[in-house]
């Protein structure tokens, strides 16, 4: 039976892991070495999809994620299933979009097929000249999330059933002995016996996984985020343009992205970041193409996030089998899945076997040699740790 569990990292998956485990009966310490959304949960589009995830168990849970956001809305009014509009450019960009949907059509997913006056009852300020006259796809089952307010929710509910959220205070070590972790080390000073500890530390994830042995191959990268001042244009849901994704923020406000903005941040040596002001107006200028009432609009903050990429690109989530109280809640996408992974996450920290949900996305299979039979002792770990710092 697990009493205390430290949640290292207050994002959307921290906070969520925090309230499935508080709500059965845990004692909860969030930990961040900031504050709560302060990391890539506070810099994200934000949209709820499985639009074109593969392999077919990660589509899967993309799907069981947004049926989880869809429950959880009951409790507030923070998520938004408006669906989604994307269209084409060029041909070869058409040919593919055919083939997303179709193979989405199969999967059972929501989807149907537009023209450009069915865009526009949707989206009634879309300049139509920008619209083509048919292939738009629509799927209307998929929405985004304001994660702060996500967070916020999830971290009060957790605090309600006696959990504690530490903040600005970092994890620096974890004490292990006899194959477990005994002890969180925080920057403070502080130390935390526990009896499970559960890694939401999102880009820094493979630095907490560090601390207790483990190589977690992560490949993140960045991501520019173009927010504007509250403007009076009717943009109701996520629009996937060739030249320009956006959608609303709340207030009238709209957040914006492009793929060539993210090339644009850069960071220095000091660790500030700095995003070119030029590709900035550039995605502004595109999304007034779209819109052509955001002429009215200025960017009022551009935000640059983290994603967090385990190695294959897939979420790293549940028991580790060399540590089996040290626990992963790791993933791109997590905008989309922290809600559903989180608690089956959380469910398994306390006994509850999910192997059933959780299997395809174990840490082992980063493990490629992992013999079974061994025991899970400080050289098995280091053995993993020096094969995956030197596959071949
Ligand atoms: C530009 C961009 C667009 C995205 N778009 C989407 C999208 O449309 N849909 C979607 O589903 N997902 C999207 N994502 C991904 C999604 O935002 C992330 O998967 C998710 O926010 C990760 O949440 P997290 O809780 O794992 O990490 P975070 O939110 O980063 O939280 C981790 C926390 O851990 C803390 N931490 C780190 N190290 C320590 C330490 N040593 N001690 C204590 N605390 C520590 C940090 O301070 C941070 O608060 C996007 C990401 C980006 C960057």
């Amino acid at each position: 039976m697990v009493g205390r569990v430290v949640v290292v990292g207050a994002g959307v998956y921290g906070a969520a892991v925090a309230a499935s485990l508080a709500d059965r009966g845990a004692r909860v310490t969030v930990v961040d070495a900031g504050a709560p959304a302060g990391g890539t949960s506070g810099a994200t589009f934000s949209w709820t999809n499985s639009c074109g995830k593969q392999p077919r168990s990660y589509h899967d849970l993309n799907v069981a994620g947004m049926a989880a956001h869809r429950r959880l809305a009951a409790q507030g009014d923070w998520y938004h299933e408006g669906g989604n509009l994307e269209w084409a450019g060029d041909a070869a960009g058409q040919r593919e979009l055919r083939r997303k949907v179709a193979s989405l059509l199969d999967y059972g997913y929501e989807a149907r097929w537009l023209d450009r006056a069915g865009a526009l009852v949707l989206e009634p300020d879309l300049d139509p000249a920008s619209v083509p006259a048919d292939g738009i796809a629509y799927f209307p089952r998929e929405g985004w999330v304001e994660p702060a307010r996500l967070i916020g929710h999830l971290l009060s509910r957790a605090v309600a059933r006696g959990a504690e959220v530490v903040r600005d205070d970092a994890v620096t070590g974890l004490d292990v002995a006899d194959g477990a972790v005994r002890v969180v080390r925080l920057a403070s000073g502080r130390r935390l016996p526990v009896d499970a500890v559960v890694n939401c530390a999102g880009p820094q994830a493979a630095g907490i996984a560090e601390l207790a042995g483990l190589a977690l191959p992560m490949r993140n990268t960045r991501g520019v985020l173009v927010y504007t001042s509250p403007v009076a244009v009717a943009v109701s849901r996520v629009v996937h343009a060739p030249e320009v994704h956006l959608r609303p923020d709340g207030a009238g406000r709209l957040v914006l992205h492009t793929h060539q903005v993210d090339g644009a941040a850069h960071v220095s040596e000091s660790g500030r970041t700095h995003v070119d002001p030029a590709a900035v107006d550039a995605v502004l200028a595109a999304g007034r193409e779209l819109y052509p009432g955001l002429r009215a609009a200025a960017v009022v903050d551009v935000r640059v996030g983290e994603r967090p990429i385990p190695g294959d690109g897939l979420p790293v989530l549940g028991r580790v089998v060399g540590l089996p109280n040290f626990h992963f809640a790791v993933s791109h996408s997590g905008a989309t899945l922290s809600v559903h992974a989180g608690d089956l996450v959380g469910a398994e920290v306390l006994g509850e076997d999910r192997d059933d949900a959780l299997a395809p996305f174990r840490f082992e299979r980063f493990l490629v040699d992992l013999d079974p039979q061994q025991s899970p002792d400080d050289g098995y770990r280091a053995k993993s740790v020096e094969r995956l710092l030197d596959p071949a």
